[in-house]
């Protein structure tokens, strides 16, 4: 079975109220449809304000799905109460854009890598914790002498690094990689999207992985999924739909 079921979701944002308290609403998306399954990696291109993020925050439980349900390992999470929610979050996990907006400047990356662990109960004492973050630094390509940093001591690849250590230190199952490398330099880029798939092969990730740019979902994505203005425009195996562009965005390879 998949480990993801996402069934007609949709997201309508209120954009406006009026003083008769009439909503007027903005459907950012539209009944969306599709599975993942494990240790694949599915891509979600489109352009720019078309719902790729809205769409991931509501897989991540971040913002609520508006209908439609949201399948996990045979359990519909958008039913989930708080408390299950918070243990959700340790099975699925995001690598946003800019780690830098979620890392606290005054929080060493090694403290950082290791909190939520210890949130999450995981290993035995914050010594065994230690162990692991010095481990994951290593994986990740980072010196273990970078443990008692700082955020603004590091280069915005070094962070993106940082960032990918601290998802997972929790060892999620699927990660939602949400404009992973839009902010890097090319040639940087291509060592993180190398290092999350040296990951992935290591640990069995899966990913769904948002981007609007195709040169880089195209590197990654074993399936595709092409959306447009909320809906999903296209869907299927990664080479079959650059061989048979439909829509006007994948013609553009
Ligand atoms: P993408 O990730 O593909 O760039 P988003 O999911 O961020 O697109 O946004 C999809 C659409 O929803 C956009 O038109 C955006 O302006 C709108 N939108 C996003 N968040 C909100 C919000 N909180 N309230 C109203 N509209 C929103
Ligand atoms: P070992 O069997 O010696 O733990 P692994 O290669 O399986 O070797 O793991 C190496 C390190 O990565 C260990 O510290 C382990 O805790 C950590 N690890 C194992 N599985 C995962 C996972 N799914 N996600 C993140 N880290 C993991």
């Amino acid at each position: 079975p998949p480990i993801l079921e996402v069934k007609n979701v949709e997201k309508e944002y209120i954009t406006h109220t009026s003083i008769f308290g009439k909503n007027n609403t903005f459907k950012a998306v539209n009944n969306v449809s599709f599975n993942v399954y494990e240790g694949e990696t599915i891509g979600l291109v489109g352009e720019s304000g078309c719902g790729k993020s809205t769409l991931g925050n509501a897989i991540l439980q971040l913002d609520k799905a508006t209908a439609g349900s949201i399948v996990y390992r045979g359990t519909d999470i958008t039913q989930l109460a708080t408390k299950e929610v918070r243990k959700l979050r340790k099975e699925i996990q995001l690598i946003f854009q800019d780690p830098y907006s979620s890392l606290n400047p005054r929080i060493s990356v090694g403290n950082a890598i290791l909190e939520p662990m210890k949130v999450h109960k995981l290993y035995k004492d914050d010594t065994e914790r230690k162990e692991k973050v010095l481990e994951l630094l290593e994986r990740v390509g980072l010196d273990a002498s970078h443990y008692n940093r700082y955020p603004h001591e590091f280069s915005g690849g070094q962070r993106q690094r940082i960032g990918i250590a601290r998802t997972i230190a929790l060892q999620p199952k699927l990660i939602i990689c949400d404009e992973s490398v839009s902010a890097l330099d090319i040639s940087v880029q291509a060592q993180v999207l190398n290092l999350l798939n040296e990951l992935k092969e290591n640990f069995g990730f899966t990913y769904i992985f948002i981007s609007h740019d195709l040169a880089v979902v195209k590197y990654m994505s074993d399936q595709l999924i092409v959306m447009n203005k909320g809906k999903i425009e296209e869907l299927g195996d990664a080479d079959f739909i650059y061989s048979h562009p439909k829509s006007e965005y994948t013609y553009n390879l």
